[in-house]
């Protein structure tokens, strides 16, 4: 019989997708790594697991422990089916932002979810900051903190960066992604680095106003990328470049990734799409460029790919509202 003992065994190993209508006027590849094809949804599984099993390690973390952790959507579902899996409880502390959606996603897996006021600063006792670290300090109570967690590029060293290397057969020249932690670019990066002697470029994705391509931190909307500050998770020496994406773009992209290339896939994986293809359009047709797609579409049905959301802050051209149907009828 043909079966994995539980659904965390599926962690990783993701395909490569060739790009094709959106990169056809270039003769470089653009391969996509598809990582909504992880068993929780996204490329956080793979820190979730690796974060989990250090802290079993170094027994931080012991059984019948509870994890808790600032976080509302990727990195919470991949600790939910980790802690599922070895049998520990999960808090998870969100502003009151956070949509009821993304709550019921992180119950549905058995976690529970206090909710704190949005509308007071990090250091106020009642911001989910304070209160994830006021829960962490109880005993039993262990906190991954992904900004600040090496496992966390550690995973990507250890498992995405070497995928890639194998699935390229070492012919990848380019690799971009986008930088929240940092974490994906910063262990993808240094693995490839080091297997190519120096030779693989690293280019960062980032929304236009964030601290990585230069920014104050300025609210864009892309989720899961830029920061307004710097998280000991990103290496400031990987990147040889940054390319800067207004949301605009990005989220143009998004909707062009689900339409030519039926990848339904979440904002910040069209933002380094269109990093990618700007990547692709100056590079030698032998190059090979690779990039990271790092969560699936379904968590943004009522911003991105809602036209009367894309509408209210302009983002809608006349070629990405929806189809010509009614004008028949
Ligand atoms: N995109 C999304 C949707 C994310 O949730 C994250 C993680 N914050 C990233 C991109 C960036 O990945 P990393 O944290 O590894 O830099």
């Amino acid at each position: 019989m043909e079966y994995v003992e539980h659904v965390v065994d599926l962690v990783g190993d993701t395909p490569l997708v060739k790009l094709n209508t959106l990169n056809a006027g270039a003769a470089t590849p653009v391969l996509a790594k598809v990582e909504y094809l992880n068993p929780g949804g996204s490329v956080k599984d793979r820190i979730a697991l690796r974060m989990v099993e250090a802290a079993e390690a170094s027994g931080e973390l012991r059984p019948g422990g509870t994890i808790v952790e600032p976080t509302s959507g990727n990195t919470g579902v991949g600790l939910a089916m980790v802690a599922q899996r070895k049998g520990y409880r999960c808090v998870f502390v969100c502003p009151d932002k956070v949509s009821e959606d993304k709550r019921n996603v992180l119950e549905a897996y058995g976690a529970e979810v206090v909710v704190c006021p949005t509308a007071v600063p990090p250091e106020h006792p009642e911001s989910y900051y304070s209160v994830s670290d006021r829960l962490a300090e109880q005993d039993g109570y262990w906190k991954p903190n992904q900004y600040n967690n090496a496992s966390n590029p550690e995973s990507h060293y250890h498992s995405t960066g070497p995928e890639i290397w194998k699935q390229t057969q070492g012919r990848i020249t380019h690799f971009v992604a986008g930088i929240g932690t940092g974490g994906t670019i910063s262990g993808v990066g240094r693995y490839l680095k080091e297997v190519s002697e120096g030779r693989v470029r690293i280019i960062g994705a980032d929304p236009e106003g964030s601290v990585y391509s230069g920014g104050k931190g300025r609210p864009y909307l892309v989720e899961g990328v830029g920061e307004d500050f710097w998280p000991n998770t990103y290496d400031r020496e990987i990147c040889d470049e940054i390319v800067a994406v207004t949301d605009a773009d990005s989220f143009t992209m998004t909707r062009d990734l689900a339409r030519e290339e039926a990848l339904l896939v979440g904002g910040s994986c069209g933002m380094a799409v269109a990093a990618a293809l700007r990547v692709a359009e100056r590079a030698d047709p032998d190059d090979v460029v690779v990039v990271l797609l790092p969560d699936g579409g379904r968590g943004y049905l009522t911003k991105v790919f809602n036209d009367s959301w894309m509408a209210s802050y302009g983002f809608l051209s006349p070629d990405h509202t929806g189809g010509s149907v009614g004008d028949v009828l």
